[in-house]
């Protein structure tokens, strides 16, 4: 947001002025060196953790829980089901096949005996002795007719376990690292729960919101996290620190926003109802519900005084641009300029042909900036901006260049955001009155995301296609129907249509993958497109090479593209009709759907061929998902489901935050639940009032941040 503070407190944020000499030593319950059970050692360990004080070690929440409440007797213990057991061991065996050492524990209960194996942990013989009791975890296979328990997890019981952290009850199992064992930190935690928690914690909810939004007290919540009485307990202890994480990200976000925009001010412009129908008659269309909506939204953002942020999500193909075209009229018409940045060359000069002759009708003049742009035209245009007399330009990167000055730059658009760097948009963004911003993206995100990545954003979802589109017909098929689909493919050709064969080197630096591709593109140039003018395109080409394979295409003079996945994204090419992905599998369920987005963009029917072996039932399900939907948001929410969040966090510019216990795919009504509550809270608040560090907010902030 372009304000920066001390990053840990809106301190800096509300007291501009100020050093930020102040501290955040607040009593977070003692060092972590001082807790029973640590010491000197231990310590160094926690603190390679991040785990500074009681406070965090008390945030180091469980990875799942074990009922040991109930331990099966070993004679029923199911086949194929993760259980727990307790026994005394009978015999420990140390036998080596081959080269694979193998340890072999046998175990009983008055039940009935039962066989744990573990491979290639040949330490473990010294681990176990007869006549100890042990609690496994696990699941029972059936190994060539023999029941046993393979690498199961097991904890060796000791004399005074029966009431203990480590018996009779819902156990915590801990993330571990090295040098920390399960029991010990089970040890630790519990002492910590007993002894600690009110020392590091205070409960800075209100009662009110407490019960409005049905939530434990803090103090039971964490203990409960750590030592449920049962798993109902443990599940309201959960849904209360997720809500905290919510919340407190909320807030923070939020509160930012609302400074923000309190201290800009943006042109107000003025978009009427008259604006409007003079837009909506110079238009060969009518618009789509959401076409509508999004464009009464950016109308509201654009009277208000406030700079717009606003993010314009719509699948490929819904329509963005014409949107975007209001908002550059209605600038326009209240005598501000606009900047319209687009990624690529190419897509600049088909928004620029698609804009110059809507607005054309409307009296307005736009004109395009590349670096294809000759010298003679390049300062005519870049006079006319800075006298003010052109109000729409519209190009690439080249509009950031130094010597492109704007006398009223009232409004900035993106497309495909995620291509140009923060600091290159807030070069525009920088000045007084602050520009309104308009990003858009073809990228469909699910709910959850984008209520976090994008919350400082408002959003305007378009999930509506232009009527007459024909839906995309997707098959997925096997290898050995491929002469068939290229004859098929074949005929579309002889009609005059176009195709794209994209192959998976998703990281071009993938040799072996482009050089498959490479060897493929000569066998389908030479020998079953050799009717038909074929091209190629990846990331290896230099720029302007894969620029001129790309325009002939849209030209038509090239039938086939053969492609990696580097196709532009958002190319109008309504003639391409086909559409063919090598080794489906290798990509993910957002990607096919961004490539597929290529074709089905005119009044033909487009069709897409899925080749693909998946040898996993998750990458199976994704292809037949493909051959089921269309709506972008709705495989976009699938995708999430099937990779789950842990998957999206791995992505390091995610930008999703970390979450102490919160799950963006399981947690999503807590999400609307906190989003809602600190929507209230920032309404009413005083702006003001934040620059005492006492203030619940701060304190309560302060009690959830992280240091990492
Ligand atoms: P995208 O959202 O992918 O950027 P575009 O703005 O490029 O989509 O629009 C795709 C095509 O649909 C363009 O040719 C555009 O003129 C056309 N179009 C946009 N809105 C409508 C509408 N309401 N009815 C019919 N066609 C439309
Ligand atoms: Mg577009």
């Amino acid at each position: 947001m372009g304000i920066k503070g001390c990053p840990f407190c809106f301190y800096k944020l509300m007291n501009p002025s100020t050093k930020a000499n102040h501290s955040h030593s607040e009593a977070a319950g003692p060092e972590i060196r001082y807790v029973k059970g640590i010491g000197p050692r231990r310590a160094e360990i926690f603190l390679k953790m991040g785990i500074h004080s009681v406070r965090d070690l008390l945030f180091l929440f469980p990875r799942r829980y074990e009922d040991r409440s109930r331990f099966l007797p070993v004679a029923s213990v199911p086949l194929g089901e993760p259980s727990t057991c307790r026994g005394e061991i009978l015999e420990v065996k140390f036998k080596p096949i081959r080269r694979m050492p193998i340890v072999e524990v046998l175990f009983g209960d008055p039940s009935g005996t039962l066989r744990a194996v573990f491979f290639n942990q040949p330490y473990l013989k010294k681990t176990f002795e007869h006549g100890q009791r042990i609690v496994f975890y696990g699941k029972v296979e059936n190994y060539e007719g023999r029941l046993q328990l393979t690498n199961p997890e097991f904890e060796i019981l000791e004399g005074d376990d029966e009431d203990s952290a480590h018996i009779g009850r819902i156990v915590p199992v801990y993330p571990l690292t090295e040098g920390l064992f399960q029991r010990s930190l089970r040890n630790i935690l519990k002492d910590a729960t007993e002894r600690y928690l009110n020392e590091a914690f205070f409960d800075f909810l209100s009662p009110g919101i407490r019960k409005e939004s049905d939530l434990l007290p803090l103090d039971r919540a964490i203990r409960a996290m750590h030592f449920p009485s049962d798993f109902e307990e443990q599940r309201k202890a959960r849904e209360r620190i997720v809500f905290d994480d919510f919340l407190s990200f909320m807030l923070e976000l939020m509160i930012r926003v609302k400074t923000v925009r309190t201290r800009l001010r943006a042109p107000e412009m003025s978009a009427t109802s008259e604006l409007l129908d003079e837009f909506t008659g110079a238009l060969s269309f009518g618009l789509t519900q959401c076409q509508h909506k999004a464009i009464r939204e950016i109308a509201e953002d654009l009277k208000s005084g406030i700079p717009m942020n606003r993010l314009l999500q719509g699948d490929v193909g819904s329509g963005k641009t014409v949107v975007a075209a209001f908002a550059f009229f209605v600038a326009a018409r209240s005598g501000y300029q606009s900047a319209f940045l687009i990624p690529t060359e190419i897509l600049a000069e088909q928004h620029f042909r698609t804009l110059s002759q809507l607005l054309a009708t409307l009296r307005i003049r736009v004109e395009l900036l590349t670096k294809s742009v000759d010298n003679d035209a390049r300062k005519r245009i870049l006079g006319g901006l800075k006298r003010g007399e052109l109000p729409v330009i519209v190009g690439t990167h080249s509009i950031l260049q130094d010597d492109v000055l704007f006398e009223k730059l009232g409004l900035v658009a993106v497309d495909e955001q995620h291509k140009f760097g923060v600091h290159q948009r807030n070069r525009l963004l920088q000045r007084v009155p602050r520009p309104h911003q308009l990003v858009m993206t073809a990228t469909p995100i699910p709910r959850t995301l984008g209520l976090t990545v994008f919350a400082d954003l408002d959003i305007s979802v378009m999930r509506e296609m232009p009527q007459g589109r024909k839906p995309i017909k997707t098959y997925w098929i096997t290898r050995a129907k491929q002469p068939e689909v290229f004859r098929h493919m074949s005929e579309r050709l002889e009609k005059g249509e176009q195709a794209y064969i994209v192959f998976p080197v998703i990281e071009e630096s993938e040799k072996t993958d482009l050089l498959a591709a490479k060897k493929e593109y000569d066998r389908l140039r030479k020998q079953v497109f050799n009717k038909f003018k074929v091209g190629i395109v990846h990331g290896r080409l230099d720029r302007t090479e894969r620029e001129t394979t790309m325009r002939a295409f849209a030209r038509g003079e090239i039938q086939v593209l053969v492609a990696t996945s580097v196709i532009e994204v958002g190319l109008d090419q309504p003639n391409a009709t086909v559409m063919v992905i090598e080794n489906a599998e290798r990509f993910g369920l957002a990607q096919l759907h961004q490539l597929r987005g290529r074709i089905g963009r005119g009044s033909l029917e487009s069709e897409c061929f899925l080749f693909g072996e998946p040898s996993t039932e998750e990458g199976k399900k994704r292809l037949r998902l493909m051959t089921k939907m269309t709506d972008g948001f709705m495989i976009a929410e699938e995708d999430l489901k099937l990779r789950g969040q842990g998957d999206l966090l791995g992505t390091k510019q995610s930008g999703i935050p970390v979450f102490r216990a919160a799950d963006l795919v399981r947690d999503e009504a807590m999400l609307l639940l906190a989003r809602d509550k600190a929507k209230g809270i920032v309404k009413d608040l005083d702006l003001e009032t934040l620059k005492n560090p006492e203030h619940w907010i701060q304190k309560y902030l302060e009690q959830y941040r992280k240091n990492d």
